[in-house]
């Protein structure tokens, strides 16, 4: 049940499981604190296979896969956005894109938004074009006067792989570094719920691997609206 009509954290991504690989643990606190935790996707993820092509059975699943990872989580609820195809979004209007996540925020307001940078993570150009039209969206409410009080991009720079030197500057700069150590289990078992995806496995293992080194996990953010003035790093420790 949702304990606030309107407030909270909210992500902003592209593919069922991006909220396990980036932001599952930030959520997770946040709704521990009583906040609401929400998440909004563009896309069913039905191109997820290893040739990338459209298949409307996966693109199921993955919805499936996007449902049970929310329950482990911890979220108050999902939204799937209509009409914007796995790997195509970016060949969508951008101006719908801006409409519908601008219509989907007015109607929640959450105090933050967590969403993809100019580099999405991973490149991806579904994972950058909605992370633009977010911000775009935010824009749009900011003159309406309802904009969120806080914008994030996920950085994942301590993560528990390998340094990044191919980030763009402000997801490589995280002004935000959550330990989500206390709720790594959940992230862990929503990563599992992406069992179609080979890569879910692989990040399960790494945090393993990182929990056994370090006994610590944090994900990094830098926030963008408001801008955090320099000098980094000194680092903001909750997004809400
Ligand atoms: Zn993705």
């Amino acid at each position: 049940m949702i304990d606030e009509g309107i407030g909270g954290l909210a992500a902003i991504l592209a593919h069922p499981d991006d909220e396990s690989f980036s932001c599952a643990g930030a959520l997770a606190l946040a709704r521990d604190a009583g906040r609401t935790t929400r998440l909004l996707v563009a896309t069913l993820g039905e191109a997820g296979n290893p040739e990338g092509v459209a298949d409307p059975l996966l693109g199921e699943m993955r919805e499936d896969e996007l449902r049970c990872a929310a329950e482990r989580i911890g979220l108050d609820e999902v939204t799937l956005l209509d009409g914007y195809p796995d790997g195509g979004v970016a060949e969508q209007p951008f101006e719908r894109l801006v409409s519908d996540i601008a219509a989907w925020l007015s109607d929640r307001r959450p105090d933050a938004v967590v969403t993809f940078g100019a580099h999405g993570v991973t490149g991806n150009r579904d994972h950058i074009i909605v992370g633009s039209a977010t911000r775009w969206a935010v824009e749009r409410l900011a003159e309406a006067g309802i904009a969120p009080n806080a914008v994030y991009v996920v950085s994942p720079v301590f993560g528990p792989t390998a340094n990044r030197f191919d980030l763009s500057p402000e997801e490589q700069g995280a002004t935000h570094r959550i330990d989500v150590t206390a709720v790594i289990g959940r992230k862990i078992t929503a990563l599992e719920c992406h069992a179609s995806q080979t890569d879910a496995a692989e990040a399960i293992r790494d945090i393993r691997a990182a929990l056994d080194a370090d006994g610590l996990i944090f994900e990094g953010y830098t926030r963008v609206r408001p801008p955090v003035p320099p000098p980094h790093p000194n680092f903001g420790t909750r997004l809400l």
